[in-house]
């Protein structure tokens, strides 16, 4: 078929309705029917083409100029192509972008046959659903989440497709809920599977939502698929019998696969329910302020396979609430961390086991090369030497009650070693995979095959007997075949029985009888045992596919054993320590640092740093009252947020089940760590910034409870001095009194009125930032120690940089005015008041013009209008200005 004819410019463009009634466009227009919103690929020929909308929406994704046809219509329907060799690469781009993508290949060779070349759907690709090697990485799971909301609470389903894993949960809250939007952030949702007409806003822009028909959410009918997709009478062993209505979250999304052709038969699909009673949410900001993807995994992964590397991604997304819990994982990181040699052996035998879980995905769907059945062999081969390890460490291979095997499915490694050569090539298209001896047929086949090729390779010795021609050659090429060449200087010489084929410069081809005989029987030969290895391949698959149940139990071990030793290892590399986990309020740090400030440093330049807060339940006992509450001031640059970052990265890290970067730590778990730091770079943004910081600050004030840690850095910064500090006191005191909070908070801000705080409110302490000035030399030191701050410390680094004399010493005496107009005062509650000086209010524009204004020269109207402007004008600007 004839693909991308000359743009005609006149004819008019067609949509894919419009244009003519050619046969393939009839086929075309009921598949891409049968697939509503995904791009359809056919094939015609060696191209995949794509046509009308379609083509002029992928056309410029793939990169490939937009072309068009006429199918016999009256315009032209426009269309563009991929060579269907490369065509992986270009439905990778597709799936980037966002789309589905529908594969209509060619089942017949387009030369078999008279009228349409048979066609069928093979492949249905979903960016939340890819299963393929090319489109995956490694270190990143892949997740479709199906959602419904109904009666207040939306049930979640997330599938990752490649490795058979299923969590069903529920959140409370429709498709707006903050505990959903946290929910999606963790999973990493590749793909959004929601109702027809719903909309899911602001929670992760970027991914591509794929809207189903209301009649697929049907709780029933989703129990029902799960109880068979798992082979169990009830969910209830997998504490999933009462989540009804993630069960219609989990309808939908089975049908969605069935749909997109993805089988997932029962042992290979594994259903859990989330638990969200006993895991962390962690909020968007405090995502992104301890860098958990970027930086800490990076300094963490120290993962040997691949699913190791997606297990540890997932755990630091969801730290544990429950000390025994905690205490489990901690104890096989320590049983690890205190035996290098054995640590070293099993990071050895782990590296062999590769990424069991998606090579047993990969035999499941049915796309596995003979390589990734090899992987499988060599990683049951693996998984004993794993077992011994483990054993002789004592160690548990997994989490709670449910023990995972490690051990291998009896027999199969070896069958697979006797089916598969060692070095099996990438695909079965040439053959050569399958081991001589391991099949008769095939060996048969392969004898046969070999003695023709045998006859042809001695060919050319007995024919040069036989003519005489010394310079006669045999040889082959893909149009004609075996051939036999000969110099046109010896043409007299050729016996009858050759038959003349194809003349070159110099020389005849020639073919005969005999040679042809036997070239059918190599070639036949050839296509039949490569079909046949074909078979053995897939019998293979199908053996590993088996045996998914087991081999993936084993897998599950075999990434938290390689999570643990990671942590291990980063643990002992780095000098880290085991935290003790209670259920108490108190969190003490002991010479704690930041690790990733750490790394970034010359070795030894890092200052550690303690930390001792307790948090304050009103029903607690009543004792002296300790730290719950600690004011950090100190200049810009001094190290305030790198504190406040490496106190919840430390409690994090602790309640994920890992080492600490602190020379000891007591932490009684915290139930949410939450985080408002940084974004104060960004202060020409202007009020969406300071919105957004309130936003986040209103968030923790909401949710905070007395179990909480929360970590606020430059509360108020982003608006007006008196305004920001007015908000920063009311938030301590807030975090301070609210019956419900109490909780462990540390405060760094460049108020130092706020140091006041501490006399009036008796958990809250005083913290600085410690720097020495020699001279014209400035150090920071980088050390907390109790306090406040010296105030003046902003004018010393004005001079420090160069402004000139006379301005520092204004500042100065400015300075001196100030505090004296502005003290703090305790009210007869012992509150602290800030009075604010007058001499900001009269700098308000507002208040200006009402001094000038001619009070005699004004009607009564004009004079009300007056003050409606002004009401306007002070109503629109709540910060009010910065005083000079
Ligand atoms: P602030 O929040 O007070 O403006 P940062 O926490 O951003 O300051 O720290 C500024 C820089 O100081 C960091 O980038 C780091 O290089 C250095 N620093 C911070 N804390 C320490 C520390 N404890 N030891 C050594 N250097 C530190």
């Amino acid at each position: 078929m004839e693909v991308g004819a000359a743009r005609p410019a006149a004819r008019p463009t067609l949509s894919l309705a419009e244009a003519g009634a050619t046969p393939i466009l009839r086929e075309y227009r009921a598949v891409k029917a049968a697939h509503p919103g995904a791009l359809l690929l056919a094939r015609l020929g060696d191209f995949f083409e794509l046509f009308g909308e379609d083509a002029e929406l992928a056309a410029p994704i793939l990169g490939v100029i937009l072309t068009g046809r006429a199918f016999g219509g009256a315009g032209r329907l426009p269309m563009c192509g991929v060579p269907a060799a490369a065509a992986t690469q270009y439905i990778g781009r597709l799936l980037a972008a966002g789309h589905r993508v529908v594969l209509w290949d060619q089942i017949e060779d387009s030369g078999a046959g008279r009228g349409l070349v048979r066609r069928e759907v093979t492949r249905v690709l979903s960016p939340g659903t890819v299963l393929d090697e090319a489109f995956l990485e490694p270190e990143t799971a892949v997740r479709c989440v199906a959602l419904w909301a109904s009666n207040g609470r939306t049930g979640v389903a997330a599938l990752d497709a490649s490795s058979g894993d299923l969590q069903l949960g529920e959140v409370a809250g429709g498709l707006d809920s903050t505990t959903l939007a946290e929910d999606l952030e963790r999973l990493q949702a590749a793909e959004v599977l929601l109702v027809e007409g719903e909309r899911l806003d602001g929670t992760l822009p970027g991914t591509p939502r794929t809207a189903l028909p209301v009649a697929w959410f049907d709780s029933a009918r989703g129990a029902q698929r799960l109880r068979e997709a798992t082979g169990t009478a009830t969910l209830a062993g997998f504490d999933a019998d009462r989540l009804s209505i993630a069960h219609a979250a989990a309808a939908a999304l089975l049908a969605y696969c069935e749909r997109s052709r993805i089988a997932l038969p029962a042992g290979f699909l594994r259903v859990r329910a989330r638990a969200q009673a006993s895991t962390m949410s962690l909020d968007a900001a405090t995502r992104r302020n301890l860098e958990l993807l970027g930086g800490l995994v990076g300094l963490l992964d120290r993962t040997r396979t691949p699913m190791g590397a997606r297990l540890l991604r997932a755990r630091l997304q969801e730290p544990l609430l429950e000390v025994a819990a905690i205490e489990a994982r901690l104890a096989t990181v320590a049983a690890l961390h205190g035996a290098r040699e054995i640590r070293a052996e099993l990071r050895l035998a782990l590296a062999r086991v590769r990424d069991l879980e998606r090579l047993v995905g990969r035999c499941v769907h049915g796309l596995a090369s003979p390589r990734d059945v090899l992987a499988v062999a060599a990683a049951c081969e693996a998984l004993p030497r794993v077992a011994e390890l483990v054993s002789e460490l004592g160690v548990l291979a997994g989490e709670g009650r449910n023990q995972p095997s490690l051990a291998p499915p009896p027999g199969l490694a070896a069958s697979l070693r006797r089916l598969l050569v060692d070095d099996p090539p990438a695909t079965l298209r040439d053959g050569g995979a399958v081991r001589a001896g391991a099949d008769a047929e095939l060996d048969g086949l392969r004898g046969a095959g070999s003695d023709a090729r045998s006859f042809i390779a001695t060919l050319e010795e007995r024919e040069r007997a036989r003519t005489g021609i010394r310079s006669l050659k045999v040889g082959y090429n893909r149009v004609f075949g075996y051939y036999i060449e000969i110099p046109n200087a010896h043409r007299e010489m050729v016996p009858a029985d050759y038959h003349r084929k194809q003349t070159l410069v110099g020389a005849e081809r020639y073919i005969t009888p005999v040679l042809k005989e036997q070239e059918a029987v190599v070639l036949g030969a050839r296509e039949r045992s490569v079909a046949r290895e074909v078979e053995l391949v897939a019998a293979g698959v199908a053996g590993v596919a088996d045996h998914a149940a087991g081999l993936l139990a084993a897998a599950g071990g075999v990434a938290g054993l390689d999570v643990a030793q990671a942590l291990a290892e980063v643990a002992d590399e780095q000098g880290w320590c085991r935290p003790a986990i209670d259920a108490s309020l108190t969190l003490e740090i002991e010479a704690g640092r930041h690790p990733l400030v750490e790394a970034a440093l010359p070795a030894g330049a890092y200052v550690a740093n303690d930390c001792a807060l307790v948090g304050h339940a009103p029903t607690g006992p009543a004792v002296a009252p300790a730290a719950q509450l600690m004011i950090i001031t100190g200049p810009n640059m001094a190290g305030k947020s790198t504190y406040l970052r490496q106190v919840a990265l430390t409690v994090l890290l602790a309640q994920v089940g890992s080492f600490v970067p602190a020379r000891s730590a007591r932490i009684g778990v915290c139930d949410r760590i939450f985080t408002r730091v940084g974004a104060h770079d960004d202060l020409a943004a202007g009020l969406s910034t300071f919105m957004v910081e309130m936003t986040e600050t209103a968030a923790i004030l909401n949710t905070a409870t007395s179990r909480s840690l929360v970590v606020l850095d430059e509360i108020g910064r982003g608006t007006s001095t008196y305004d920001g500090l007015s908000i920063a006191q009311a938030v301590v005191e807030y975090l301070h009194d609210a019956a419900h909070l109490g909780c462990r908070t540390l405060f760094a801000t460049h108020y130092h009125e706020l140091t006041a705080l501490s006399e009036s409110l008796a958990r809250v302490r005083n913290a600085r930032v410690e720097v020495v000035e020699e001279g014209d030399a400035v150090t920071f030191l980088h050390r907390i120690v109790e306090g406040g701050a010296d105030r003046s410390y902003g004018i010393h680094v004005a001079r420090l940089a160069g402004v000139p004399g006379a301005v520092v010493a204004r500042a100065r005496r400015l300075l001196a005015e100030h505090e004296q107009r502005r003290p703090i005062a305790a009210d007869a509650r012992g509150r602290v008041q800030l009075a604010l000086p007058l001499a900001s209010a009269a700098a308000h524009p507002v208040v200006e013009e009402l001094e000038r204004l001619d009070l005699d020269g004004l009607t009564p109207l004009q004079a009300l209008n007056k003050l409606a402007e002004w009401h306007d004008r002070v109503a629109a600007r709540p910060g009010g200005p910065e005083p000079g």
